[in-house]
């Protein structure tokens, strides 16, 4: 990622949005100051959505939105680092939601058969909310970005 690139985000109007072309039809937005993400396959009714929709948790689903000019659809975005942590929505609903950090720590010997050879495993008594404009104090805490 390069920062210099960075965009204002459509949804949430901050200016830490970077969009990456991955090929002509197909692009992709992320915006650091909500956490929030959009590709181009994402519209109402696409196969790609419907696919989404089968396999997301409900509150991913719950906290989608459609931008009513564009037809945009923004949805929260999930961080995974094996050595590092996760990053994800936590919640019941669009009014009592924040992003979980969760930190990853190496799985004891005794446990690698049950891990299935993973060197590391999440960590849930690390487990720290942030509020929706301070994900990137969440990728912070996990080690993805520099404190
Ligand atoms: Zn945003």
């Amino acid at each position: 990622m390069k920062f210099d690139d960075l965009i204002e985000c459509t949804r949430c109007g901050s200016d830490a949005a970077y969009k990456q072309e991955v090929n002509e039809e197909i692009n992709i937005e992320f915006c650091y100051g909500c956490g929030f993400q959009h590709n181009s396959l994402m519209t109402s009714g696409s196969k790609f959505m419907q696919e989404q929709l089968s396999v997301l948790p409900d509150l991913y689903k719950t906290l989608m939105d459609e931008e009513e000019e564009s037809g945009k659809i923004w949805m929260p975005s999930y961080v995974n680092v094996e050595d590092k942590g996760m990053v994800f929505v936590d919640g019941t609903s669009r009014d009592n939601w924040a992003w979980a950090g969760v930190k990853s720590i190496e799985v004891d010997k005794s446990e690698v058969e049950k891990f299935k050879g993973a060197k590391y495993k999440p960590d849930m008594s690390t487990i720290k909310h942030f509020k929706e404009r301070d994900y990137m104090e969440a990728l912070s805490y996990i080690g993805v970005l520099p404190e």
